[in-house]
């Protein structure tokens, strides 16, 4: 059996600018990174409130390291599970203010896991078109018929809730913040909508979690929605700067995911130095609001600079993920490589991840840099985007 037919389609993806190639990064500390031996600010990270290298998190791991071994050595079902990983649930759950939190190998792991483990394929599911891919595939994973829509448009999604059956279960599953747009769902109406034709909501907080409300649980907390929303999924891989996926909830949805959330029985756990670290990073997050208070001020700042020179930024952008519309996939590449050359790392997203005539540069704010960075990304932008 050969492959061959993939040297085609590989061709076709680079005849429309959609290859994508992987670069090898050496981290500098404070957002600086080398690529290619090139130094350069990294713009790109999910390391929003610069924790990934912070020495005590760094410090936490390294103790758990010799003393609980490179890997956890088995799922959380069977051996896994250690005393770094208890305290790490207990510190989530502390956090986000619920009785019980589920770990889970990644962010991903836990979408997938949780979905296919809740949702029946008996039921329907109303889901953002905007959604991340991770949720797509829990809901397709889980056989539920899918209904798509826009949160820009609820008026359409009211009209399909009051369309559907009654005797189905039903689902509204949304991301908190959109990972490509930098916007926040609509939760209080989506709250009231689920409410009036009782569906339960799974609300995704990947980019939330450290970065919104005033105790930094995400977008339920700023939109006081937290106890009306029936499932929490967050990820330790973005603000908290380690690696993992969490469910917070109630304890009947932490015994439930023990017993069938596949993602959690069948993979390994997470390396107990990073469950250490994770714990140590929400401690930090905890204790200093001021960081995600100055990763607001920074990421205004850009996006007025942007805006006050006609740089196309998305309405609604509201954290530290800065779109820069461009639309075209060539020149959106082809923009991100000439701020490469300028010393700062920042995403081309093309499709598919995003609809097409919509690339964008996105740019990832964090508190590892100053006000004079963020002066210096602007105008490096602007020379490149500007009208
Ligand atoms: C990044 C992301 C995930 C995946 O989290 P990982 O921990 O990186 O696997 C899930 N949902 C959304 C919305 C994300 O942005």
């Amino acid at each position: 059996m050969s492959l061959d037919w993939l040297d085609s389609e590989l061709q076709r993806l680079n005849d429309h600018g959609l290859l994508r190639g992987r670069r090898t990064i050496r981290p500098l500390g404070d957002g600086w990174c080398e690529v290619d031996g090139h130094r350069c600010r990294n713009f790109a990270s999910n390391d929003y409130l610069n924790l990934a290298g912070d020495p005590r998190v760094l410090d936490a791991a390294q103790r758990a390291l010799s003393e609980g071994g490179a890997g956890a050595t088995a799922s959380a079902l069977i051996c896994g599970r250690t005393i770094w990983h208890e305290r790490l649930e207990q510190a989530i759950a502390d956090f986000e203010q619920t009785e019980a939190a589920v770990l889970f190998p990644t962010g991903f792991a836990a979408n997938l896991g949780t979905i296919a483990a809740l949702v029946g394929s008996d039921d329907i599911v109303y889901f953002d078109r905007l959604n991340h891919a991770s949720l797509v595939d829990g809901c397709r994973l889980s056989g539920a018929k899918l209904r798509v829509y826009r949160h820009d448009r609820l008026d359409v999604l009211e009209r399909e809730l009051g369309k559907a059956d009654s005797e189905s279960r039903r689902w509204i599953v949304t991301d908190s913040v959109f990972s490509m747009d930098g916007d926040l769902a609509p939760l209080a109406d989506l709250c009231d909508l689920a409410e009036r034709f009782g569906a339960n909501l799974i609300v995704d907080e990947a980019h939330a979690t450290g970065v919104f409300g005033d105790g930094g649980r995400g977008v339920c907390e700023l939109s006081g929605t937290e106890s009306r929303v029936a499932v929490r999924v967050g990820t330790l891989s973005k603000a908290v700067g380690c690696l993992g996926g969490f469910v917070a909830g109630s304890e009947q949805l932490r015994n439930w995911l023990w017993n069938s959330a596949r993602t959690q029985m069948f993979s390994t756990a997470l390396p107990p130095s990073v469950c250490a670290a994770a714990t140590a990073s929400l401690q930090i997050i905890r204790d200093e609001p001021q960081r995600r208070q100055r990763l607001h001020s920074l990421s205004r700042q850009l996006v007025e600079l942007l805006r006050e020179s006609n740089v196309t930024v998305p309405e609604g952008v509201a954290g530290p993920i800065v779109p820069v519309l461009l639309r075209d996939a060539q020149a959106t590449v082809a923009t991100a490589a000439s701020l490469f050359d300028t010393g700062f790392l920042v995403g081309a997203i093309r499709p598919p991840t995003i609809p097409q005539q919509t690339s964008r540069l996105r740019v990832c704010v964090s508190t590892a840099f100053d006000e004079t960075d963020i002066d210096e990304l602007a105008a490096a932008i602007i020379r490149v985007a500007g009208q």
